[in-house]
């Protein structure tokens, strides 16, 4: 049975040459980075380096790239940072929108509860925000926007440079969260018009457990961890070495390789829409038709549930996602879904297949071989299928 592995929203396997660049800072490169001795000094050139790959692939100062622990905490990072700085001098009003990661969502919605108050942006069919509803919505007292550049379940991208112009003219800060969409996109903050920029290393090829925030400089973020005087002070803790070099290594290579992958992609992922919508009735595409992440297929199948699907193809050793991979296990719609406008009951029956760069066209041959019985068979097994009436058995 082929193995066919459609979720890299969720994660990407690390590339052996990443991990050929790690490997020295587990063995003999093993300092704390803080160190005055040899060891310390290689660890420390080891991240300096890193430091300046992701600030060439973004086009900004290396001093502006702050190393996390991943996608979620450099969107803390952000959120909280900014929030909570410039309460005082500029404000307690905050904008977001209802289909962010939980990375961003959680935070808003703490905040909230703590006073700030929140706007959320309306946004169209396929979740696109219109830039003059930001211009709209905020006032003096707004400190910040938070919106992610390519949405992880549906794929939708945002105009963000357009909203980041606006922000700009207004005074507002801006912070993207481009965990998606790093190493697949163009992110150059200039062109992007952001103030803060959240990025994760696994979503490109790198190791889990590190990521990275942009933070334009003479913008002042409060930090989140406090502890020693690492990252400027801004994030505390020993720097995890191996991971901010695998990071800087991977998304050296993600640069270098994107547009060739990226076209790739594009031309498995709309046939492969292509496809599912011809031969399966009762589907449609969620998210934009043409503005979407290279890499993302999200489909709604009436009448049959996501869970059902997922099961039935990782029988068949296709592994894919419905909603997103940290809402998967509770039985809510994805908030994402619904917030397009699906009804519950096509917000469930929903299927995300997001490609990577060593997905074949013999992959997409075998997902649409198996998902068409598939869907029948959960079909005919459904109460709630209307096509009961018509069969002749
Ligand atoms: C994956 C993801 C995150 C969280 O990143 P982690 O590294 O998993 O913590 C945040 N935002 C988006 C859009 C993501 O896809």
């Amino acid at each position: 049975m082929p193995a066919v592995y459609m979720d890299h929203a969720a994660t990407t396997p690390l590339d052996p040459a990443v991990l050929e660049a790690m490997l020295p800072y587990f063995t003999t490169a093993y300092g704390n980075a803080s160190s005055v001795h040899s060891y310390g000094r290689e660890a420390r050139e080891g991240i300096d380096l890193a430091r300046q790959q992701v600030a060439a692939v973004l086009g900004c100062q290396p001093r502006e790239i702050i190393f996390t622990a991943g996608g979620t905490e450099a969107d803390n990072l952000a959120v909280y940072g900014v929030a909570e700085n410039y309460a005082r001098s500029k404000g307690k009003h905050i904008i977001t929108t209802g289909l962010e990661h939980h990375a961003v969502g959680e935070c808003f919605e703490q905040l909230a509860k703590r006073g700030y108050r929140v706007t959320t942006l309306p946004v169209d069919e396929y979740g696109r925000i219109d830039p003059e509803e930001v211009r709209r919505s905020i006032t003096s007292e707004t400190s910040l926007v938070s919106i992610a550049h390519g949405n992880n379940e549906i794929g939708t991208l945002q105009p963000a440079g357009e909203i980041g112009r606006i922000c700009r003219e207004l005074g507002v800060f801006f912070h993207l969260d481009a965990v998606q969409s790093t190493g697949h996109l163009p992110v150059k903050v200039e062109e992007l018009n952001c103030d803060l920029l959240s990025l994760a290393a696994h979503k490109f090829y790198g190791p889990k457990g590190v990521g990275a925030l942009y933070v334009r400089q003479g913008v002042r973020v409060l930090p989140q961890i406090h502890g020693g005087a690492q990252e400027r002070g801004l994030r505390a803790g020993t720097e995890n070495v191996p991971g901010i070099v695998g990071l800087g290594a991977a998304i050296t290579l993600a640069e270098r390789e994107r547009e060739g992958r990226a076209q790739r992609e594009i031309s498995l992922r709309d046939r492969l829409i292509a496809s599912i919508l011809a031969t399966i009735p009762d589907t449609r595409l969620n998210g934009h038709p043409r503005e979407r992440l290279p890499n993302n297929v999200n489909v709604s199948i009436l009448w049959v549930e996501g869970e059902s699907i997922l099961l039935a193809l990782d029988l068949k050793g296709i592994a894919a996602s419905s909603g997103s991979a940290c809402t998967s296990g509770s039985l809510d719609p994805s908030h994402v879904l619904l917030g397009i406008g699906l009804d519950h009951a096509t917000a469930h029956g929903s299927l995300r297949l997001t490609l990577g760069k060593d997905t074949t066209e013999g992959d997409i041959d075998y997902l649409l071989e198996v998902l068409p019985p598939i869907i029948q068979r959960l079909r005919y097994l459904s109460p709630i299928w209307p096509g009961h009436k018509n069969r002749s058995d």
